[in-house]
């Protein structure tokens, strides 16, 4: 049987546009179809954007320091039009990348919402068909907001970035990575900032003392953290957002932005008809290999609900070209994946948590927290904070959680390190870097406690 290609790739985000190109440039006649900006959500409405303003929101601290180091500067203020049009016009700009680099691979690519036919056929929007002997689906994912009264007032991370203008205040609902890092953007900004969420600490799943640490130099930064604290209900009043929540507050917002999880675009696809499983986030159901239960059709990336973060898409999409076009079966490997988030202060985690290292096995925590000497200098009281968890039988290095300026570049290179097995006398023997913060890694003396 002849088909239109050999690969037809659904979704041109992080992981389908790196699937296509590669198995393009290996020989493969491929096509993309992406229904709406190229690049994806990483790119458009994700990393990018919200890493350019983690940077235009630091600016006012620097600004404070350096006023302290003895530089004479005038803060006037933020301008938001003048970074919007910027943020946006960077946008554009990457997003031309992304088509050139599709066609300079020689993937065709069509600006068209897919979905499924049959195990080989895809239906575009406009009506056409096209065969292809594998489809990637790698179709992301999307913000989901609790349904309850007034959630139509609500904003999510795909409207933030498009705002008309900077609202005097906000509230961010969620304690994800997503909804901590906009209450540290916003604060930055100028904006006076409320994050409620319903759990008892914001970043679940982080090392305890790491984000008990983020939470508490959050508050000190101005954001009014409200913890055990959910929204019930929303009502417009005049061009401000009246807000009830759990606790008893009601209280006023220029803009609510919630950042409470997000759903797989799996929804309407033509899964159902073709007997692709899917589970109970919606996510589709793959095995190791990122292989539906229809042969022909693969899944990866944040549609397969896994580790939903860019690299990780880009893991899968390769390790998809490799198994299927280059004859060898290849898992994409979720074990100590790197990770930063970009909260004011960072952090920058790898491995296991103290918590469930503890559930595991015997270890040993080595942990420092202190003023580093940039800030402490211009009389900022933030704290940072270097841990390792430590296997008491191995020595190996488990964990290792940042919280600093700089934790995403630093995490990265410990991120080697642990993945080659480093133990903690590998990071003694290693020669400090005089004077950094991250020296403390590797001078970290007498374990704090044995659990
Ligand atoms: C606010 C925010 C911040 C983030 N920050 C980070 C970060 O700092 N670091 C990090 O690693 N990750 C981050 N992420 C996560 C990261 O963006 C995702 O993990 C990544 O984009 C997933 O890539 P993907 O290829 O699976 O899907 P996406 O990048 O979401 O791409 C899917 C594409 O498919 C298209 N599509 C959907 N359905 C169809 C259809 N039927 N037909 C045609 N096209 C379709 C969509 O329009 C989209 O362009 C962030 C996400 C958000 C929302």
């Amino acid at each position: 049987m002849s088909f239109d290609y050999d690969l037809f790739v659904i979704g041109g985000g992080s992981g389908g546009v790196r699937a296509a190109r590669v198995a393009a440039a290996g020989g493969a006649k491929v096509a993309l179809a992406e229904e709406d900006r190229y690049g994806g959500t990483c790119v458009i409405r994700g990393c990018v954007p919200k890493k350019l303003m983690v940077f235009a929101s630091e600016y006012a601290e620097m600004a404070d320091d350096a006023r302290a180091y003895g530089w004479d500067l005038e803060n006037k203020g933020f301008d938001w039009d003048h970074f919007k049009t910027k943020l946006h016009s960077e946008l554009d700009r990457l997003e031309g990348i992304y088509r050139n680099l599709l066609k300079n691979a020689g993937v065709e690519s069509f600006d068209a919402r897919a979905t499924l036919a049959d195990p080989h056929t895809v239906t575009l929007s406009d009506g056409s068909t096209k065969t292809a002997k594998h489809i990637l689906i790698a179709t992301g994912g999307r913000p989901w907001v609790p349904e309850f009264t007034g959630a139509e007032l609500a904003i999510t991370s795909n409207e933030i970035f498009h705002l008309d203008k900077l609202p005097e205040s906000i509230l961010i609902v969620g304690g994800g990575y997503i909804a901590s890092e906009f209450a540290g953007i916003m604060n930055g900004l100028g904006v006076k900032t409320a994050q409620y969420y319903r759990g008892a600490q914001i970043l679940r799943g982080f090392d305890d003392e790491a984000r008990g640490l983020v939470a508490e130099e959050m508050i000190q930064s101005g954001i009014d953290l409200k913890l055990g604290t959910n929204v019930l209900e929303m009502h417009r009043e005049g061009d401000k957002i009246r807000v009830k929540a759990s606790n008893g507050d009601e209280s006023l917002f220029d803009q609510v932005m919630f950042a409470t999880g997000r759903k797989p675009n799996a929804d309407d696809l033509g899964l159902e008809a073709l007997g692709i499983e899917r589970g109970r986030g919606g996510e589709i159901v793959v095995d190791q290999y990122s292989q539906t239960a229809v042969p022909s059709v693969y899944a990866i990336g944040d549609v397969t609900d896994r580790v939903n973060l860019t690299p990780v898409a880009i893991r899968e999409g390769m390790a998809f070209v490799e198994t299927v076009f280059n004859g060898n079966p290849t898992s994409p490997d979720h074990e100590l994946i790197p990770t930063a988030i970009f909260t004011q202060p960072e952090m920058g985690t790898i491995g296991l948590s103290e918590e469930r290292a503890a559930e595991q096995e015997t270890i040993e925590v080595y942990s420092t927290s202190f003023k580093p000497m940039q800030q402490a200098f211009a009389g900022r009281a933030q704290r940072v904070l270097m841990k390792l968890i430590v296997s008491q039988a191995t020595r190996k290095v488990l964990g290792c959680h940042i919280v600093a300026p700089g934790a995403g570049e630093m995490i990265q290179l410990v991120g080697i390190a642990v993945k080659m097995g480093a133990t903690k006398e590998d990071f003694d023997r290693t020669v400090a870097v005089h004077p950094t913060m991250s020296e403390e890694l590797v001078t970290l003396k007498s374990p704090v406690r044995t659990l």
